[in-house]
């Protein structure tokens, strides 16, 4: 059965999509985005972090580790990620970050949920990282999601082949799509790649497919000025397939994870949007005939 590295399977979430879900975040992803709240899901490897706020130096991941006999524990160089020193430590400090799971235990994991599923409308959301760049993966749980009836959303940058978006639309029932900002220069600039692909793929998924939601981080100096939310309104207005636009405030959270990832090298200490800075933002989309939401 297929299996992918999954980051995280987490449960009763109301931010990613109708009703309540179970989100799983597959690791890896194409951007870099400096305002990622997932910085650890950039890597397309599993990592192995240590958390020094819970570590109480007791030297036991040392002694597991394999690397010891050489007189190597714990050299990055040597270290094969087999998780011997994550599953001795007594604080949780150390972790392998990433783990491979196939398709029936991410279901079956999934499936425990159902009965939230069913009372609230929800259902499965497959998120990152980039759930596209591991194709194989998303396809087939969406495909055992189908058989089971169970409602799938696919939380995706856009940034893929068109035709594993195209195999996606005939299986998910929802699409949650990354829209950052419509200028290329500064698409480069802040996320790593163009956004030339992102844009086309997103034309071509809203004309075969009728539920898709726009998410739109609101990153302030980035895309919240009045010229670039009004170029992404426009654009979205053109998009048939389009049910809702959510814009997504920058909060700091992820900021607190950033340390020891690697990024884009154009992160600069921000405060979030005003309140007034968000309504104005979000009247821009509804003045278009959009329906707006702001938040998840
Ligand atoms: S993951 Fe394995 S090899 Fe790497 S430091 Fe831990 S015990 Fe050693
Ligand atoms: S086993 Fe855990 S708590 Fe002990 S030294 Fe290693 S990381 Fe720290």
């Amino acid at each position: 059965m297929t299996s992918g590295l999954i980051l995280n399977i987490q449960r009763y979430c109301i931010h990613d999509g109708p009703g309540i879900r179970t989100t799983v975040f597959l690791k890896g992803c194409p951007l870099h985005c400096w305002w990622c709240h997932n910085p650890e899901s950039r890597s397309a490897q599993p990592e192995l972090r240590t958390l020094e706020s819970r570590c109480i130096h007791c030297g036991q991941c040392r002694e597991a580790c394999p690397l010891a006999a050489e007189g190597r524990a714990g050299d990055p160089a040597g270290c094969t990620r087999c998780g011997a020193c994550a599953e001795i430590c007594p604080t949780g400090a150390r972790q392998i970050v990433g783990r491979e799971m196939s398709v029936g235990q991410v279901l079956d994991e999934v499936l425990c949920d159902r009965v939230f599923f069913d009372e609230s409308g929800g259902g499965i959301t497959i998120s990152g990282g980039e759930p596209l760049s591991q194709p194989a993966f998303t396809l087939d749980l969406l495909r055992a999601c189908r058989d089971r009836s169970l409602h799938t959303a696919v939380d995706t940058c856009g940034f893929a082949p068109a035709e594993v978006l195209q195999k996606c639309a005939s299986l998910a029932s929802l699409f949650l799509y990354d829209l950052k900002v419509l200028d290329d220069d500064l698409h480069r600039r802040h996320t790593g790649v163009s956004n030339s692909l992102i844009l086309s793929n997103l034309a071509m998924l809203a004309d075969i497919h009728d539920n898709i939601w726009i998410r739109i981080p609101l990153i302030p100096g980035m895309n919240d000025s009045v010229l670039q939310l009004q170029s992404a309104a426009r654009f979205v207005n053109t998009l048939r397939g389009v049910r809702q636009v959510n814009l997504l405030p920058y909060h700091t959270l992820g900021s607190q994870k950033r340390p020891g990832t690697t990024g884009t090298g154009v992160q600069t200490a921000l405060r979030p949007d005003s309140r007034e800075a968000i309504e104005r933002a979000a009247a821009i989309f509804s003045d278009a005939g959009l329906n707006t939401i702001v938040g998840g």
